[in-house]
């Protein structure tokens, strides 16, 4: 196996027998993000220099006698996630000059644990969007098929990951976005509880919503992870002072007498039937492992989609009052004076979907309609939540499909956002409820063989001079498993005996092939 292909945990046992330095693991990484991101487009910004630095110290610390849970382990960033010293664009022409001078506490506490950030990823503007194709700089291309889109919002780090272009990586979740590109680009992802990882640091979308997630080539991976960003954290008001577990002690395939609750709502119309049929595989081979399985419902599943778009659109306006051309950022030149200053910088700082949530939002909150659709839709969010608390006394997890369609093709959606917002159906549900979710490989759906070379989209010499395309690799398919506020051990633990029962985490795309 090659360096960059590793696990977190395969990495971790090679640095601890000296077998490989982080040093030439994190060479490794930068060598493959060099091969394959023209064509995949994961980053947005790279930090080679500073990696190496980093490898090069965690090498001494290790030769020292020093461990770290993540010592020399390179890994990925999603864009909206502030690292001091580096650009912080959130995919947005707004902040494309803005640089934080602090971390987050989630990097710093990576930083504790030795990790080496290889840099940052593409995401969807203010991580608004379900494919990446509203990044204001580029749509990131999906390892599997490049003519299609990673899923989204924080599918840059998803690709990164399938592509070996990183071992692990990190992403935000308001309404599916670790989840839903995590299926789409077959890894495992999480949304952790709201409160459990700090979000200090993470440039707000939907605070309400809005929380950071891990995304591991594994099961494992997504526990390591866990472990080390799951704090209570003073500088986040929102932060649980609840205790951390060790997560990778959840690890059993043991799942015999757990009791799985599958939501009907979550094979309505709409569902492609080879992600059904491969979910439907998925929840028989739980049953196999001796879980106890049962239909169940969560009545109000209807209504997550324009509850999550009235609250989400609303806390996003108000959140983003602040780029105001004078505090982050871009700022119009030239400008007569300051309420000219701060329409033309938001004119052309922001794009086409940020300007429509942003109106929908500042509409749903306006004197005379709050009470319509503000109220309404936060009562409603408490029915949803009621829906899940009901499911938790009878049932220790519910399962179904992550995403209802496989990854869907560059442009496909992009003329329509109510297309676009149905992505994210089965994915709005958990962060309404504040409860944890994750996303891991269920299998694959054929896809025809894409004759996918276009210049136009970035897909071409991948910087060789050889022509490269798409391959008919199938496209997969994820599986979620829901789990009660706190409840991470419980999904991981049923995460991964599924994941030991099956060899799909261990399938990767084909990227290149050359002709
Ligand atoms: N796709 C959803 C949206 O557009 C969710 C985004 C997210 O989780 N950040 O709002």
């Amino acid at each position: 196996m090659r360096l960059h292909e590793l696990t977190i945990h395969g990495a971790l046992e090679l640095l601890r027998r000296r077998d490989i330095s982080a040093t030439e693991l994190t060479q490794a990484l930068l060598d493959r993000i060099v091969d394959v991101d023209n064509d995949i487009k994961a980053y947005l910004t790279l930090t080679p220099e500073t990696a190496l630095q980093e490898a090069r110290k965690a090498d001494e610390l290790r030769a020292a006698g020093t461990d770290g849970a993540l010592l020399g382990i390179p890994l990925a960033i999603k864009d909206n996630i502030c690292l001091a010293g580096v650009p912080t664009t959130c995919g947005s022409r707004i902040l494309e000059s803005f640089v934080p001078p602090y971390d987050a506490t989630v990097v710093t506490q990576l930083r504790h644990a030795g990790a080496v950030f290889l840099g940052k990823t593409n995401l969807d503007e203010f991580a608004m969007g379900s494919s990446t194709e509203n990044s204001a700089f580029f749509t990131t291309h999906n390892p599997w098929d490049l003519t299609r889109v990673p899923g989204g919002s924080s599918g840059g780090s998803a690709a990164a990951l399938i592509a070996d272009e990183a071992l692990g990586a990190f992403g935000s979740d308001t309404g599916g976005s670790v989840r839903q590109p995590a299926s789409l680009c077959s890894i495992a992802g999480m949304k952790p509880t709201y409160g459990r990882v700090s979000r200090y640091g993470l440039v707000a979308f939907a605070s309400s919503l809005d929380q950071i997630g891990p995304l591991g080539k594994d099961v494992t991976d997504c526990a390591l992870l866990l472990n080390v960003i799951a704090r209570y954290d003073p500088r986040d008001s929102t932060s649980l002072d609840a205790p951390v577990p060790d997560y990778t002690t959840a690890l059993r395939p043991e799942i015999k007498g757990l009791r799985i609750g599958v939501p009907r709502e979550y094979f309505a119309a709409g569902i492609q039937p080879g992600v059904e049929k491969a979910v439907r595989n998925a929840i028989q081979v739980l049953a196999d492992l001796g879980a106890d399985i049962a239909e169940t419902s969560l009545p109000h599943t209807e209504y997550a989609l324009p509850v999550y778009y009235l609250l989400a659109t609303a806390e996003a306006s108000a959140n983003l009052a602040r780029y105001d051309g004078i505090k982050y950022g871009y700022s119009a030149p030239d400008a007569p004076d300051i309420w000219e200053a701060y329409r033309r910088t938001r004119q052309h700082g922001f794009g086409a979907e940020v300007k429509r949530r942003i109106m929908l939002g500042t509409y749903a909150l306006s004197a005379g309609y709050y009470d319509a659709y503000y109220l309404k839709a936060q009562k409603v969010r408490t029915l949803i939540k009621q829906d899940f608390d009901q499911a938790f006394q009878q049932f220790d997890v519910l399962v179904g499909p992550t995403s209802p369609t496989v990854a869907f093709r560059i442009g496909e959606k992009v003329d329509d956002p109510l297309q676009m917002y149905l992505s994210d159906v089965f994915t709005l549900s958990q962060p309404l409820a504040g409860i944890c979710a994750l996303s891991l490989p269920c299998g694959f759906v054929s896809s025809p063989v894409c004759p996918v070379f276009s210049p136009g989209q970035g897909v071409g010499t991948a910087g060789t001079g050889r022509k490269v395309r798409g391959m008919a690799n199938g496209l997969p398919v994820g599986l979620q498993i829901s789990g009660p506020a706190l409840g991470e051990e419980i999904v991981l633990r049923v995460a991964y005996a599924y994941e030991q029962a099956t060899e799909w985490h261990t399938r990767k795309p084909k990227i290149k092939e050359e002709y």
